[in-house]
């Protein structure tokens, strides 16, 4: 049985989905205004992988995450390149696709844009109007947070906090527009210095951030969804403003799932990554020197609520435990070619008891560090099998599928090898396998890195010498 833990309890909970073999979820995305930083990839390959492990044991996952693409910081970024706000924020989004396809992101089985959904949102926040939860002011309009029940209860702050922080947060301006000001904006009115505006019954304006995602998680996955996820830091205010929008106009729970991943830190410092420290890293910037597979096996391998140190030693480390991964599934494969047409029910056993434990650690609120021993265990049993006297070509090919199978929950490939021929470099491995059997190391040796200086790797295994190109 599937354990999360749920930001709205504090506790692990027991997972039932609304319907049954079906997960809706719903995640945040990123304002498009820059290329997105390591603590947004880090937000998606959590979800990602979470999302992965539904559909490894057998889900259909709806997986909705927006594009803000209208807020204050596209349009000061707009302004700053004389550009329209949808210039940027059209270029933003292209390059969002650019950088997580490498790192194995699925894409959203929806991926809404707030500026599609103007009407929508016109028509949801006059609901709230008219429910009395909203009211307009001088053009703006703005959300009763007293009058939403349990309003805070997410991030578990009282409203006498929350009105403390709010009135040092907030222009005079805004204070004065506000009936109380622990009051957030659902529809922002034109300012002069802005040119985006829509027309709506409070005259032309924006929406506030907030709405969108209110609107647009209803919008595509109903009333009540199974899991709600984002970074941490959105639990307040903005989760907790999604939460009092959706059933104050709803009427029902929003979420039954809050699931929120940890930050980033880069550096061996551990200092909270932030634009003013001059340590703001872009996926983009990173995946022009840092194979992405590393990238994504890093990050992947902290479970998600954990935060990450994002440092030269954790890449390292990642880039090993890789390398481990794949010889392991490249030595059984090469292996398997000289293997019997028989099963090896030892083998079998092995690769069940693995995939137990592998579940068993996911189930856990997906703990991918327990998960990640199960699986280098599984590469020793693969190590084991490619080295013994007799191999099961059967039993090997299901610990292959099996083991590609975990990689992929946390977004590695290992695919079968497509079967290269180069007569030269076999020419010269027969002669490096010729030289060793007449003890001649020190050819061997000349061979081994006559072939590594163009690229490919000599690997002896029990069943002879495979190459392969780096
Ligand atoms: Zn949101």
């Amino acid at each position: 049985m599937l354990r999360v833990f749920n930001t709205m309890t504090r506790e692990k909970e027991d997972f039932h989905p609304i319907t049954e073999g079906i997960v809706n979820m719903y995640v945040c995305g990123p304002t498009v205004y820059n290329y997105i930083h390591i603590g947004n990839a880090r937000s998606a390959i959590a979800f990602d992988t979470i999302r992965r492990y539904f559909e490894y044991t057998g889900y259909k996952v709806n997986y909705v995450s927006n594009f803000t693409d209208v807020d204050d910081k596209i349009i000061k970024a707009a302004k700053a390149e004389g550009i329209s706000e949808k210039e940027l924020s059209t270029r933003f989004e292209k390059a969002f696709h650019e950088d997580t396809a490498p790192l194995n992101i699925k894409d959203a089985t929806v991926r809404p844009l707030a500026t599609d959904h103007i009407q929508d949102i016109i028509e949801f926040v006059k609901d709230l109007v008219a429910k009395g939860f909203a009211y307009e002011s001088a053009g703006d309009v703005y959300f009763r947070a007293r009058k939403f029940p349990n309003y805070g209860h997410l991030a578990h702050q009282s409203l006498d906090d929350l009105e403390t922080g709010a009135s040092d947060r907030i222009d005079d301006g805004e204070l004065a527009r506000k009936e109380d000001p622990v009051d957030f904006a659902v529809w922002k009115g034109a300012d002069p210095e802005i040119a985006i505006t829509w027309d709506s019954p409070w005259g032309p304006g924006r929406p506030g951030w907030h709405i969108e995602c209110s609107v647009m998680a209803t919008k595509y996955l109903g009333n009540t969804i199974d899991i709600h996820g984002g970074g941490q830091d959105l639990a307040f205010p903005h989760h907790t403003n999604e939460i009092a929008q959706s059933e104050a106009h709803t009427g029902q729970t929003f979420a039954n799932y809050w699931l929120h991943n940890g930050f980033v830190t880069v550096g061996d410092d551990n200092e909270k990554m932030s634009k003013s420290l001059g340590n703001f890293v872009t996926v983009h910037d990173i995946i022009k020197e840092v194979d992405p597979q590393v990238l994504r096996l890093m990050m992947a391998t902290t479970q998600y609520r954990r935060p990450i140190a994002y440092t030269h030693t954790a890449l390292q480390d990642a880039e090993n435990i890789l390398k481990r991964l794949e010889t392991a599934y490249r030595n059984l494969e090469f292996r398997i070619k000289s293997g019997m047409e028989v099963n090896d029910v030892e083998l079998d056993q092995a690769v069940e008891t693995h995939k137990m434990a592998f579940i068993e650690a996911m189930d856990d609120d997906f703990n991918v560090a327990n998960a990640m021993s199960a699986i280098a265990d599984f590469a020793t049993v693969l190590n084991v099998t490619a080295e013994a006297t007799q191999v099961s070509a059967p039993s090997a090919q299901v610990a292959l599928q099996e083991f590609a199978a975990m990689l992929k929950v946390l977004g590695v490939e290992v695919a079968p090898t497509e079967v290269e021929s180069d007569a030269s470099i076999d020419e010269l491995i027969a002669e490096r396998d010729a030289a060793k059997a007449t003890k001649n190391y020190q050819r061997a040796d000349e061979i081994r890195e006559q072939l590594r200086t163009s690229g490919i790797v000599v690997e002896d295994t029990a069943a002879g010498t495979r190459w392969h190109r780096e």
